[in-house]
């Protein structure tokens, strides 16, 4: 079904003077668009009341349901102006499809994966002029797109909620690396692990990032930039970064990338994926144990390593540390192979290298 969604515009938007100084240094997730969408979902009625309203704190009972049981599920995507002045969206519907996944891992309803690019797009669409222009620039600003549901009712029993909120908010985004592309150092977590079996790794979940957060702690204190977490059953296999899934380029052309079912399945994963065959390599999906990182790295087996996610596209990895040691080393931009793949899909994204694939969107 198709939302009917009523539009009550601010009366009291960012003035232009206000927004270009903004969007001259946007940071990441600290400015929000004039306006936000919402929807809402109850049993007797399904989803309703969907609406785009200006941009306004939530004011809840301090018994809702999320605040205390954590059911929620949120999506991470961007809105990017092309030269034209167009503004389009990345794969809207991996993210939307995506959405419906977590939603059954936390017992949520289902919203119908048009329904959520309606939203998307309606909201980038009445807040378009919050997605940054590059043109002349090179630059790589774009607008964060933040879709999220939550449990809304307002009920300390412990059971799927039976008042659920979809909303949808948006913040501009600058370049995630500001002054050339840099290796991230990272801290391999002997202690904590993110995701087990039948857990909800798979799932965009915030409890998966709070959880998270100590251990990203430790690689801080570790002089890290991010943590490594290795598989929890055995303690031996590469999974993921906290919010970034790892590729490991070979001598030998090969790229292999941790297996799914534990690990979020990103969408800029995928793209690599198909980037990379496309470009001639073999891509392996399996699993892929810290002992053949550290050993890879050591002999030149592997030549390069690298993480990748929507916020930061794809970043190159340097060093690898752990309780007793390291390998690797924080030199230089990345790898060829890695600043090729970067290259080719951020192209894509703000419409500099034709879209062979299909992959934008277009919202305005
Ligand atoms: C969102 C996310 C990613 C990256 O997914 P993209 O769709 O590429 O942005 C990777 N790992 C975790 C834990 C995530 O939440």
């Amino acid at each position: 079904m198709t939302l009917d969604i009523s539009i009550t515009r601010s009366d009291h938007p960012r003035s232009d003077a206000e927004l270009a100084e903004i969007l001259a240094n946007p940071g990441f997730g600290m400015h929000f668009t004039d306006h936000m969408f919402t929807v809402e979902w109850t049993p007797e009625k399904g989803w309703h009341d969907a609406r785009i309203t200006p941009y306004a704190p939530l004011t809840l009972d301090p018994a809702t349901a999320v605040l205390h049981y954590a059911q929620e599920t949120f999506e991470g995507m961007k809105a990017y102006r092309h030269a034209d002045g167009s503004v389009w969206t990345f794969r809207p519907e991996q993210n939307a499809q995506r959405m419906v996944r977590s939603s059954h891992r936390l017992a949520f309803p289902v919203l119908e994966p048009e329904d959520f690019v309606q939203a998307v797009d309606a909201l980038v669409e009445v807040d378009q002029r919050w997605v940054p222009d590059n043109s002349g620039t090179g630059g790589e600003k774009s607008l964060y797109v933040r879709p999220f549901m939550i449990a809304s009712e307002v009920f300390l029993g412990v059971r799927p909620a039976q008042h659920v909120t979809f909303m949808v908010i948006a913040s501009p985004a600058g370049a995630y690396f500001k002054g050339g592309i840099k290796p991230l150092s990272l801290w391999l977590t002997t202690e904590y692990t993110r995701a087990g079996r039948g857990g909800m790794g798979a799932a965009k979940t915030g409890g998966n990032y709070a959880s998270s957060l100590v251990a990203q702690q430790e690689a801080i204190e570790h002089g890290c930039d991010q943590v490594v977490f290795l598989d929890a059953q055995e303690g031996r296999y590469v999974e993921e970064l906290g919010g970034m899934n790892m590729y490991f380029v070979h001598a030998d052309g090969r790229v292999v990338t941790p297996e799914t079912g534990t690990i979020l399945e990103g969408i800029t994963r995928s793209a690599i994926i198909e980037l990379a065959q496309k470009a001639g390599h073999t891509v392996e999906e399996r699993k892929f144990s810290v002992d053949e990182w550290r050993g890879g790295v050591a002999s030149g087996e592997i030549t390069e390593v690298f993480a990748c996610g929507t916020a930061a596209v794809v970043t190159p990895v340097g060093k690898l540390m752990w309780p007793d040691g390291e390998v690797g080393s924080n030199q230089g931009e990345g790898g060829p192979l890695t600043l090729q793949l970067r290259k080719q899909l951020v192209d894509i994204q703000f419409g500099r290298s034709e879209d062979v694939f299909g992959w934008m969107h277009r919202v305005v």
